[in-house]
């Protein structure tokens, strides 16, 4: 090639990456999705986190693929996400994979397991450890791909209307808690009950349930809890560290090329780090807010109540692995995840937090 040739292709291909950029917002939409999610529409962190990944996606593609994002109950209801996205009513989902135990009782592990990973230690589970393709094993007989999408980090204990001095005082306890949290509750004498986000504060404060526990101090701020239960709880040993998902229909998928495939799955991974940034950066300001301008009643589980909560976990978890093959495989790579993380936790993130304090 001649050097003026060369010049003049790569003022071409200059010309025409000019154009795809400044032409995003006007590039012929290809794609249209829709986007059901289990959260009250523009909830901070997980309603807004949904958001982000619409926007995303839509950015990201150059506009190609147009996501509309619908909140609960607004194309269907909140635990109907898995089915919508399943049957295709919607191309994509945003939610949390232990709503769905119904459907699979190992999807509990791709969400929060008590005593289990922190965000971290998840995602390094899921994209470095193994865990993703265990995920999609699960999901694809439901013709859905999982992808992690949002962290909320270690969530708060929960808010009760009394103090919580042993185990005993959580025996005839009516909690909203979901997943395997909730089972450990069972075990420990109190009822756990599933409630969809914007249920809990109605009944919370009607006297339907005695506890209830949703994030962590930013969301609990905005939902108002602290005005009908006196104590806030830490830490949120049930879930160290949820992980949030996109579910996305197969066929849809499919039916990308392989260039907004990749978008599609990368916009997931950058929400999935920026939600757990921005509750990293709120969960401080709001804490301050509750203690401060609310009096809240701050207090930590007794170490006693949290080793044996902790017992009641690990039998719990054991007995999930039993239900199926899956499960069973799952579980393993969990637990040797889980081990390892723990000993390089110990002396790295663990001890610098300690060095920090002395
Ligand atoms: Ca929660």
């Amino acid at each position: 090639m001649k050097r003026r040739d060369f010049i003049k292709g790569v003022g071409a291909g200059a010309a025409l990456t000019g154009l795809g950029v400044s032409g995003a917002a006007s590039a012929a939409v290809q794609f249209k999705w829709k986007m059901v999610t289990t959260w009250p529409k523009n909830f901070p962190g997980l309603g807004t986190g949904a958001n982000n990944l619409a926007k995303l996606i839509t950015e990201m593609s150059g506009g190609r693929i147009q996501v509309k994002v619908y909140g609960a109950k607004e194309l269907v209801p909140d635990f109907e996400v898995f089915d919508a996205v399943s049957r295709g009513t919607a191309e994509i989902g945003h939610g949390a994979a232990y709503y769905w135990k119904g459907k699979s009782e190992a999807a509990q592990f791709f969400s929060a397991v008590p005593f289990g990973l922190t965000a971290q230690e998840m995602n390094g589970w899921l994209y470095h450890g193994g865990g993703m393709k265990l995920w999609e094993q699960i999901y694809a007989p439901f013709n859905l791909i999982p992808a992690a999408a949002g962290n909320t980090g270690v969530q708060m204990g929960g808010w009760f209307n009394k103090e919580i001095k042993s185990l005993d005082d959580l025996k005839g306890l009516k909690m909203r808690i979901p997943g395997l949290g909730g089972e450990v509750l069972k075990r420990a004498g109190g009822t756990p009950v599933s409630l969809p986000g914007g249920e809990i504060y109605t009944s919370l404060q009607s006297g339907a349930i005695d506890a209830t526990e949703w994030v962590g101090p930013y969301n609990d701020l905005a939902f108002g809890f602290y005005k009908v239960a006196k104590f806030y709880y830490y830490p949120g040993w049930h879930e160290p560290g949820t992980t949030l998902e996109a579910i996305i229909n197969q066929k849809a998928f499919s039916a990308l090329p392989r260039d907004l495939q990749s978008v599609v799955m990368n916009a997931c991974k950058v929400v999935n780090q920026d939600m757990l940034a921005e509750y990293t950066a709120r969960n401080n300001a709001a804490l301050n807010t509750l203690v401060n301008k609310h009096k809240v009643n701050l207090r930590p589980f007794p170490d006693q109540v949290l080793k044996k909560l902790r017992g009641l976990s690990e039998e719990v978890v054991a007995e999930l692995a039993k239900k199926d093959k899956a499960s069973k495989a799952i579980y393993e790579s969990f637990l040797k995840f889980r081990d390892q993380a723990k000993a390089w936790h110990d002396v790295s993130e663990v001890a610098y937090m300690r060095a920090r304090s002395l």
